[in-house]
């Protein structure tokens, strides 16, 4: 992986800011959460945490906007620290080449979701996480997870978001139900939905969340919260599943483990270089951010940073 200099990367970033605002076309914010449809998409963020505790940054990089599936990292990190490789009894480590949302492939596979970011298999990871408690103390071990990664107490879930996608959530209802059926839900699909959909709805900025990141891409100073082999691993889920049916494409672009949210987020991880965070909330047909991909595509070309180069 390439060397760049923080004052040469820092101008970058300003220069990729000042460029992404001359797009015309910024994807559409997710329709079917309220509270997220009513988002301009014309706003842009991203954030680089460095090895030495540095954060470069540009756009709107404090303003907190809803991290949805990013969250699932998080979570899969506080539950194979609970129950280790119990989960993949539970859940598999494929791609799906299936919509985030997509219930045809969990008919198929009789209630085993391909991999733990599918909707359906972070709603298993979510039951596993709750796990007979109540959900408020789930939602306090993530969260408490997510602030000592980030070193950052003043991290919320945004309670308007988690009840507007409760209301509409009837996708997320319908797959809880269907995985209770086959008995891979231990807890009231009710539980495990209303923990779900909190967890989706904690808010951060991209500085907040490339710090998060730090303790994926494994820096000597970054909390340690998790083995290097577990954080190996969630990375390659990141880079292999992370992005759902455009996973392939993201991969090819940027050379990197990331994951979004339909929030608009991206965390993106450069082993032992940077950890990533991106926001951009109009979202590509992939429900992926669309000038955030955009921009991770550029920012890997300008870095050289790749798992895939030498
Ligand atoms: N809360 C969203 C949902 O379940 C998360 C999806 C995403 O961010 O990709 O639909």
């Amino acid at each position: 992986m390439t060397r760049v200099s923080p004052p040469d990367l820092q101008s970058f970033l300003t220069d990729l800011d000042m460029s992404v605002h001359a797009a015309n076309d910024w994807g559409t914010p997710a329709n079917y959460i309220p509270e997220l449809a009513c988002i301009a998409p014309d706003q842009f963020a991203i954030s680089v945490a460095l090895p030495d505790g540095q954060v470069l940054s540009a756009g709107c990089h404090d303003q907190p906007f809803s991290i949805q599936s990013v969250s699932k990292v998080f979570t899969l990190a506080c539950v194979l620290g609970r129950i280790g490789d119990e989960l993949w009894d539970r859940v598999g480590r494929e791609p799906s080449g299936t919509s985030f949302d997509s219930i045809v492939l969990l008919e198929r596979e009789q209630g085993r979701p391909r991999n733990p970011f599918i909707n359906a298999g972070a709603l298993v990871t979510t039951d596993a996480l709750l796990d007979g408690r109540m959900p408020a103390d789930a939602l306090a071990e993530v969260l408490g997870f997510i602030r000592t990664a980030a070193g950052d107490t003043n991290i919320h879930i945004d309670g308007d978001v988690a009840t507007s996608e409760k209301v509409t959530g009837h996708r997320n209802t319908a797959l809880a139900y269907y995985l209770a059926s086959h008995k891979n839900l231990h807890n009231p699909p009710n539980s495990t939905l209303e923990t779900y959909f909190h967890q989706c709805a904690i808010a951060m900025n991209t500085d907040q969340l490339a710090r998060a990141g730090t303790v994926l891409a494994r820096f000597q100073n970054a909390p340690r919260l998790l083995s290097s082999e577990r954080a190996r691993r969630i990375n390659a889920l990141m880079m292999t599943c992370g992005h759902y049916d455009g996973s392939g494409d993201f991969a090819f672009r940027v050379g990197l483990p990331g994951k979004s949210g339909v929030g608009g987020g991206i965390l993106i991880i450069a082993p032992g270089k940077a950890s990533i965070a991106v926001w951009s909330p109009g979202l590509n047909n992939y429900g992926n951010s669309k000038v955030g991909t955009e921009a991770a595509h550029r920012l890997a070309q300008f870095t050289g940073w790749s798992v895939f180069a030498g």
